[in-house]
Order: C-alpha cells, then sequence, then structure tokens
C-alpha cells in the first residue's frame, strides 16, 4: 500500500474535480467555493453529473446529505442514484438541486424551541468549502442544516458564520498594516483527539458503557496510571493493528491523519492529525470519531470517547490548537500568530496577540462554557485536566516582553536592544520555550493557542465559533481605534499597552493545578465556573447575545435555543445515567448480594453446629456485606426518589441544578456502596468486567 495511492482517493477533491469537471465548470465552482458566490444550477447539474459518475466508478450507489444537528452527532438520510425508465429498468441520476439542497423533516432533531414556532420542514445545503466523499458505497456531501425560516439547526452554519466575522475583522488591521495582498484571513484549527480501546467482549458486559459511555460503578483496580508506564509506551499489537487500519480509512477520506500514541491512562490512545480550517478540521473531527468506532468494532475492539469512562485514571480530553491565517491571491499564507523576524511583523503579531488576550479575559465564561457538558464535568477541576477556571499561558520571554512594553522600561536581554514596538527585532520563539506548561487550559504554543478544556466527545464545533468571534470583537474594537488615528505608529503602541495592562489578570504562566492558584484567580476576579449547570447561563446574559448578534454569528432565538438545548442535554444525560444505575442494582448488585450472602450465612451456621471450626471470617464478611446491602437500598430508596422527583414542573436552569444538586448526588452515594460492595462479594456473584478486566482486556 502506498500512502499516495490511497490518500484522498474517497474524496471529490481539487484534483478529481479539475480532471471531471469542464473547466469553465471548474472555475465556477472554484469561485463559489472561496468567495461563497451564488451557484448558478446549470454548473451545479454539471457538478452533480460529475460527482455521479465518479462516485459510482467506485462502487457508490446511494447519495446523502451530511450534515450536524445539535445532537453533537452526525446525520445522513441515503438516497439511492436510481431513477426508472418506464422498461422496467433503471439509470443512475443525481440532478444539481439533490446536490443543493435538500429537504429532512426537522421535526426530530433538538431545536430548543424553534420548531414550536416555525415549520419543521428543514432544509441542508451544500456546504461547498468541505469536499463530498464516499463511505460504505454512499457518496457524502457537507451540508448545512436550517429551519424553514433560515435559522441554523446545526453546528456548521454558525461556524461558517463566525469564520466571516473573524475574516472581515481581521482583514481590516491588515490593511491598517498596509497589507494589500491578503485575500482573506481563515482560522486553522488541528485538534488532539484522546480515546479509550478495551477489549469488545468486556464491553458488553458493560451496561454502564453501552447506555452511558462511562462506568457507573467500579471498585479502583489495584494498578491505574501511577507507574506512568503507559504514556508513550509501546504500542501493544491489536492496537497497533486498529491504529493502522484507522489510519488507512481516515486517508481515503483525505483526514490527514499525523500522529498516534499511547496517553497517560491504561488503554488510553491518542490521534493527532495535521491541522486545517475551522470547518473542514470540525467536519473531519467528526469523521474521525466515527471511523474510530467502525475500526474498533472490526478489530473486536470497542473505543469509548466518554470524557470519564472510567474513576480513578485520567479522562480523555481534545486539545483544540487554533491559529489564523492569512491567504493570498497567489496560494500563499502566513500565520498571524507566528512572532515573525523584522520589527513590522512584530507589531502586527503583537496587536493579534493581545488581541486574544482581550478576547479570552472578557469572554472567559464564553469559553468555559464552550466546553461544558455533563460527561466533561468529571474531568474539569478534578486533578488531571485544566481546572474550570480560564487562564492562558504565554510563557516568560513573551510575558516579559508585553510587561516592558506596559511599564515602557526597556526589555533588556544580552543580545537585544531596547523593546519600541515595530522598531525592534523580537526574540524568535522556539516553540519549546513556550511549551512547557501542560497544566494551562489556554497556552501559546509558538505559533498557535491550544485550547484544552474540550471534552473527548465534543464537537469542536462550538469552541471554536467562540474562539474566532471573541476574537473578531477584539479585532474589530481595535480597527474602529486605529482607522480614526492621526499617527497609526503613535496609536497602535498605545493600543497594545493599553490592552494588555488591562487584560494581563488572566496571564497566567504557574501550575493550574496548584491549590493556591484558585485563591489568586479569585483575587484576580476570574471566574470559576465549576459546572455545566453553572457555565450555561452565561450563554444567554445581554452581554454574549449582543456579541454573537452583532457579528451575525446568532440571533437571538438561536442563542436561546442553543441554551434550552445544552441544559436538556445535560438533565437527559443525568437522567439516563440514573436509570442505568438503578437496573444495573436490581438487577446485578442485588442478586450478587444475596447470592453471597447466601452462601456465608449457610457455611456459618454448619460450622457453628460443628462447633470445632472457627467462624471470623464467615461472620465478619456476612456482618459487612449485610451492614453494606442495608445501607444499599437506602441509598437506591433515595436515588429512585429524586428521580421521580425530577419530573416536576421546573424552569430549565431549575430542572438541570435539581438534577446537579439531588439526581447526581444520590447516584455518587449509591456508587461508593457498590464500589464497596465489589471488594467484599466474590467475583463469581457477579457478571459485571471489574476495572482491571476492562482497562487491562486489550
Ligand atoms: P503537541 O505537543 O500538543 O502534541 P503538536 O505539534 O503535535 O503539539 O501539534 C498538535 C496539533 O496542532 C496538530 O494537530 C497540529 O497540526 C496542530 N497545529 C500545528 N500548527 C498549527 C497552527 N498553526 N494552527 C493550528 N493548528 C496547528
Ligand atoms: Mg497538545
Amino acid at each position: 500500500m502506498k500512502i499516495q495511492e490511497i490518500f484522498g482517493n474517497m474524496v471529490f477533491n481539487d484534483s478529481v474535480m479539475r480532471e471531471k469537471l469542464p473547466k469553465d465548470v471548474y472555475r465556477a465552482l472554484k469561485k463559489t467555493m472561496s468567495q461563497g458566490t451564488h451557484l448558478e444550477l446549470n454548473i451545479a447539474n454539471t457538478v452533480a453529473g460529475a460527482m455521479k459518475d465518479w462516485a459510482t466508478e467506485k462502487g457508490a450507489t446511494h447519495f446523502s446529505h451530511w450534515f450536524q444537528p445539535m445532537t453533537g452527532v452526525t446525520a445522513e438520510k441515503h438516497d439511492s442514484f436510481i431513477a426508472p425508465t418506464g422498461d422496467g429498468r433503471v439509470i443512475t441520476e443525481f440532478s444539481g438541486k439533490a446536490l443543493v439542497r435538500g429537504e429532512p423533516d426537522a421535526s426530530s432533531f433538538p431545536s430548543g424551541g424553534l420548531r414550536a414556532t416555525f415549520e419543521a420542514r428543514g432544509y441542508t445545503v451544500w456546504d461547498t468549502t468541505s469536499y463530498a466523499f464516499i463511505k460504505d458505497g454512499t457518496l457524502f456531501i457537507p451540508t448545512a442544516f436550517c429551519s424553514y425560516c433560515g435559522e441554523a439547526l446545526d453546528k456548521k452554519t454558525p461556524l461558517l458564520r463566525s469564520m466571516e466575522a473573524i475574516d472581515k475583522q481581521a482583514m481590516r488591521v491588515l490593511k491598517l498594516f498596509g497589507n494589500t495582498t491578503a485575500t482573506r484571513v481563515i482560522s486553522q484549527v488541528g485538534p488532539e483527539q484522546e480515546y479509550f480501546l478495551i477489549d469488545k467482549s468486556v464491553y458488553l458486559k458493560r451496561p454502564d458503557l453501552i447506555c452511558t459511555g462511562r462506568t457507573l460503578f467500579g471498585a479502583r483496580p489495584p494498578k491505574g496510571q501511577e507507574m506512568d508506564d503507559h504514556y508513550f509506551g509501546r504500542l501493544k499489537p491489536r492496537v497497533s493493528a486498529f491504529m493502522k487500519e484507522l489510519d488507512e480509512e481516515l486517508w481515503k477520506l483525505g483526514v490527514c491523519a499525523k500522529t498516534k500514541h499511547n496517553e497517560v491512562a491504561p488503554a488510553q490512545h491518542e490521534l493527532a492529525p495535521i491541522f486545517s480550517t475551522a470547518n473542514i478540521a470540525t467536519d473531519h473531527n467528526q469523521l474521525t470519531m466515527e471511523v474510530m468506532k467502525t475500526v474498533a468494532d472490526r478489530h473486536s475492539l470497542a473505543c469509548l470517547l466518554h470524557e470519564k469512562p472510567f474513576a480513578g485514571v485520567n479522562g480523555s480530553g481534545k486539545h483544540n490548537n487554533w491559529s489564523i491565517t492569512a491567504e493570498t491571491l497567489s496560494g500563499t499564507s502566513t500565520n498571524l500568530l507566528e512572532p515573525g523576524k523584522t520589527p513590522h511583523e512584530n507589531a502586527q503579531f503583537l496587536l493579534f496577540l493581545v488581541a486574544v488576550i482581550k478576547a479570552v479575559d472578557e469572554y472567559q465564561d464564553l469559553l468555559r462554557l464552550s466546553a461544558a457538558s455533563a460527561g466533561n464535568d468529571h474531568r474539569l477541576g478534578a486533578n488531571e485536566a485544566p481546572p474550570a477556571i480560564i487562564s492562558m499561558f504565554l510563557g516568560e520571554e513573551l510575558t516579559e516582553i508585553l510587561q516592558a512594553l506596559e511599564s515602557g522600561a526597556d526589555y533588556k536581554d544580552k543580545a537585544r536592544e531596547q523593546m519600541e514596538i515595530g522598531a525592534t527585532v523580537l526574540p524568535h520563539f522556539p516553540r519549546d520555550t513556550t511549551d512547557r506548561n501542560r497544566t494551562s487550559p489556554f497556552a501559546f504554543t509558538g505559533n498557535k493557542f491550544e485550547f484544552r478544556m474540550l471534552g473527548s466527545a465534543f464537537s469542536i464545533s462550538g469552541p471554536n465559533i467562540v474562539l474566532n468571534t471573541i476574537v473578531a470583537e477584539s479585532l474589530r474594537q481595535f480597527a474602529d481605534v486605529l482607522e480614526g488615528a492621526a499617527d497609526f505608529k503613535q496609536a497602535l503602541a498605545t493600543l497594545i499597552k493599553k490592552t494588555f495592562k488591562e487584560h494581563k489578570r488572566i496571564v497566567f504562566n504557574g501550575n493550574n493545578y496548584a491549590e493556591e492558584w484558585v485563591c489568586e484567580a479569585k483575587k484576580r476576579g476570574l471566574s470559576n465556573l465549576k459546572t455545566t449547570v453553572d457555565a450555561l447561563p452565561e450563554f444567554i446574559t445581554k452581554k454574549s447575545i449582543e456579541l454573537f448578534t452583532r457579528h451575525n454569528v446568532f440571533a437571538e432565538t438561536e442563542v436561546l435555543s442553543r441554551y434550552e438545548i445544552m441544559m436538556e442535554n445535560y438533565c437527559k444525560t443525568i437522567h439516563i445515567e440514573a436509570l442505568t444505575m438503578v437496573d444495573i442494582v436490581k438487577g446485578e448488585i442485588f442478586s450478587a448480594s444475596v447470592d453471597y450472602q447466601n452462601a456465608l450465612a449457610k457455611l456459618l451456621l454448619k460450622k457453628r453446629e460443628l462447633s470445632e471450626y472457627d467462624a471470623t471470617m464467615e461472620e465478619q464478611l456476612l456482618n459487612s456485606i449485610s451492614k453494606l446491602s442495608a445501607c444499599l437500598i437506602k441509598r437506591l430508596g433515595k436515588l429512585e426518589t429524586a428521580i421521580l422527583e425530577s419530573g416536576e414542573d421546573r424552569n430549565i436552569l431549575e430542572q438541570a441544578t435539581f438534577y446537579r444538586d439531588k439526581v447526581f448526588t444520590a447516584m455518587s452515594e449509591l456508587r461508593l456502596i457498590v464500589d464497596e460492595l465489589e471488594t467484599l462479594i466474590a467475583k463469581k456473584y457477579t457478571t459485571l468486567p471489574t476495572y482491571a478486566d476492562m482497562l487491562y482486556s486489550v
């Protein structure tokens, strides 16, 4: 197998388009792709025909609009290419209209109230900026999904809008620096994806994993991650075979899978692609998660994408590496977060840098909530992930430069001259001087920012919508000031200084996991939104709605509906977990406890009859298990009551608060007892695999 031969061979990409489309059609389509111009129906018809011929040659029989509703997973509806000829035969057919627009019924997707006021019909619209691809005999067309009245019902539409917002504002800033060649500014993303792999047979014996994606019970195994022997460890043959096939499947789909390695927890691994535009990175990350599950299945493995499948060992996240690049007509692109080597570039870099600092400080709550979910609540604030407090790591060197600028003092370094914006050469930042802090939730890593709070199961769309929009807002304000300035250089220097001074509280280069940081952050006035329920209300504040509507990323109704959907999702997740717990206790734990107690009691009686044997063990065990079992039934009752009461009438915030404080608390209390019972009851009385069975199953 040659990589070059399989890479992208299932993608209707640029080289295929060039080969299969008439020149004028190709040119028209490229124009639509890069400038978002309207696509004429005759052009769409030709493109659709070429796509169909290409796809059927490769064995495809169906096409499907592929979209990303608010469920967080992708949706598809397959239609075959067949058209009857009237004489009992069929021909294949695919029209431009079918390519460009679909009309799936929107009524069974989450709409957060948008559906109540508008028609049930939804539209899928071809996103020409993301290539069509073939998977399992179907031609998939990436699409945006919206309601009859044009409200976004998906995760792609607002992402595209946020990319437009940052493009517009960043271009204004570039013009001020005299840049006449840039045609657009694009946000680029490289998401590192963590996951667990366990044997399928143990997975199938855990109803909690099947129904909720995480273990709801399980005593700690004798060995966890304390030996640090898994991170970057040798790949076991089964894992290696899985990863090899995963890479190949992803390459066929045009996903640039690049890096793979073992992660910190036993059975935990990571895959990182080469970065691409925020839109394509999001599509590809959705595909990656899906293909991971499919390929795992073929290898008799189960791929767990939940943020915290196992208590007591690391959970899984996603590192969202983000930068912005300026493109020119000739096809070159420049990373605007590259510190640069000439004074001119330096000043521009510093302005973009403080734009991000200002954005992260002013909208820390939005960033926090973009990483909020019931699953991720188990990670954030726990000891292995960034805490729930947003702060930024810049590294010592960059921080000192900004501090020197702010105070007006000279930035002195052996080799360097006095620091004046635009007049001296900034030191070049080698990656390794900026990437040492692994505890920061938002770190500058040489020429990009790494947002590390995301949960592993997330669509990366939400966090990138927020990032693009908040930075667009900083840049908008900067452009407003600088466009009106009499002396650009002077105004620029003042602006950089002032911005850093006002927002430097968000910069923290120390250990984010330390206790002291929580106090220090509080003193600095940074927020610490510990749970999803604390974070989500920040989405519907006046400040948030003003931001999103100003940049046309969300209409107010869209913000409100998304808030409802996210809150509902939180409640439903905990509800399902609670019901699953009840089921497992009644179906497994009770009977294991009864059977073992029965055996112990029988033996105890016999020993007492015979009187010559020591019965201490039976007595003590029976005593402990029966006491714990009494507690078990009480705590189960408490959980069942909480589940019942969750049905009472409340508004969505009260409802989510109830789930967090009452239902989830009752679940945690119940778990403690079950986990302790597990350590006492002989293994043969239950069919549930233990943590050791699962974590060391491959
Ligand atoms: P780490 O040390 O965190 O593993 P890597 O160098 O492996 O860092 O990069 C992680 C991810 O960052 C990869 O997906 C990579 O493609 C992406 N990345 C690199 N440069 C950029 C950039 N300029 N913008 C966005 N993502 C980038
Ligand atoms: Mg990383």
